[in-house]
């Protein structure tokens, strides 16, 4: 059978991979699946007004309802969906992938992803031809909502707003020209922070930056932090579910970093609390969470599985290295604009620079690499792998996981879409996480020649 969604939903270029027969057919599929009354948002990429539409033929085709909540960040369409106890929801949205790209996520009736065995039934309909159609007479109907402002004030009620109101932070923001821009500035500045802004209109061409943030592409940004003096700034993807942070002095720090900082704070509320990461997050949230008497829960790689995960086993926080952080008391889906709420809270309530409260974080060196493999020898790749490693631990929940008795740790992960291995190491020191990385690659290299040549 066919496969349809990848990591984060179904992804593909414009009226070439994807196209609005797909996205119709895609939509009657998810429809017929979830049930009636869905809600339907959209990212603003240029090609998102025509895939929606494409979305809303397939629903009302099999009989769905459709809330049409127009053009917002995924979280906020999640959020709606949970609210308003609807049967499910779908963004028309390829995140922080290239202008030319597009795609669909689909969310269950609790506002989250579907998971990866719903994902596999939605598939079977598709490929089969899609799901039985409506008699004429029941054809559903299109409902136009405004969700922005109740979305806004559930974030801003998570927090203490009066501390960080008293606190009168200034903070710039960056959302790349992506949706974030419709809902952080003025999140921000209802939490009574002087509000800086970039790249603040949505503009589906990305003409500013990449809509992934990353160190290499928010350059602007630090100078802004800088020029303008502000405390923090903050950037977020093409739609608004993952944020990164930049400090006072205009240091990008990656997302492990801030998911850190979260999951200190929350453990410091809630004594011994669980906390959800993929097998690919970096050491400092196990020592950040072992520090604060919690419990670090292990899944594979990707938010959907995080999410997931967080919703069977009631854990209220989840996090990614890329960014993407999940408050479970909101949403147990990642939210940029949430992240944005809980790190005001943090600064305001510590009262410190947040370089400061980043600099007592440890510090851990990472490096990362790839080695090429064919598809269709990953498996016994990895079987072949895991009898000649040596290590104090090993995890294989997702690839091969390295812990050494020194703290240092290494995964060995087949891409789901490309023909490599990542590779992923991190050490306190820069010549031993190379040393790990390097034998490692080694040892893999020569594992796969071995298959090709028997
Ligand atoms: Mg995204």
């Amino acid at each position: 059978m066919g496969k349809l969604f990848g990591t984060n939903g179904v992804r593909g270029v414009a009226n070439n991979e994807l196209t609005v027969e797909m996205i119709t057919r895609l939509a009657a599929s998810a429809g017929a699946f979830l049930g009636n009354g869905i809600a339907l948002g959209m990212d603003g990429r240029t090609t998102s007004p025509m895939f929606k539409r494409a979305a809303v033929s397939g629903l009302l085709s099999v009989g769905c309802s459709v809330y049409d909540v127009g053009m917002l960040p995924t979280p906020a369409l999640q959020f709606y969906v949970r609210r308003h106890g609807l049967n499910g929801g779908l963004m028309v949205t390829a995140s922080h992938n290239p202008p030319e790209f597009n795609g669909v996520k689909v969310m269950a009736c609790d506002g989250v992803e579907i998971s990866r065995e719903q994902e596999s039934e939605i598939e079977k309909t598709y490929f089969k031809g899609g799901p039985e159609l409506c008699p004429w007479n029941r054809i559903g109907r299109v409902r136009k909502e405004e969700p922005l402002e109740a979305y806004k004030e559930a974030v801003i009620g998570h927090v203490k707003s009066e501390v960080v109101k008293n606190a009168r932070l200034k903070v710039a923001l960056d959302p790349g020209n992506g949706v974030a821009a419709l809902t952080a500035p003025d999140i921000a500045r209802e939490l009574g922070c002087n509000v800086f802004t970039l790249n603040v209109n949505v503009d589906g061409r990305f003409p500013s930056r990449d809509s992934e943030p990353r160190p290499d592409n928010l350059s602007d940004l630090s100078s802004l932090v800088k020029s303008s003096g502000a405390d923090v700034g903050v950037a977020f993807d093409g739609d608004g579910d993952r944020s990164i942070f930049v400090d006072e002095k205009g240091e990008v720090h990656w997302g492990d970093r801030s998911f850190a900082l979260v999951a200190k704070e929350y453990l410091r509320e809630h004594e011994g609390a669980k906390v959800a990461t993929p097998v690919s997050s970096s050491r400092v949230i196990e020592d950040i969470v072992s520090e604060g008497g919690g419990e670090v829960v292990w899944t594979m790689v990707g938010s959907v599985v995080v999410s997931r995960r967080m919703v069977d086993d009631g854990v209220m926080l989840g996090g990614e290295e890329n960014g993407g952080i999940m408050y479970g008391p909101h949403l147990e889906a990642r939210d940029g604009s949430m992240a944005l709420a809980l790190i005001l809270e943090i600064m305001a309530k510590e009262e410190r620079p947040l370089s400061e409260l980043f600099g007592e974080l440890p510090q851990y060196e990472q490096m990362k690499d790839r080695v090429s493999c064919p598809h269709e020898l990953k498996e016994d790749a990895l079987n072949a792998l895991q009898e000649k490693v040596d290590a104090a631990r090993v995890e294989t929940m997702d690839g091969v996981k390295l812990w050494y008795d020194d703290g240092s740790w290494i995964l060995i992960r087949p891409s789901g879409t490309e023909p490599i291995f990542r590779l992923y190491a991190e050490s306190k020191k820069k010549e031993r996480v190379k040393e790990i990385l390097e034998g490692n690659k080694a040892l893999i290299e020569s594992v796969i020649e071995s298959l090709k040549y028997p």
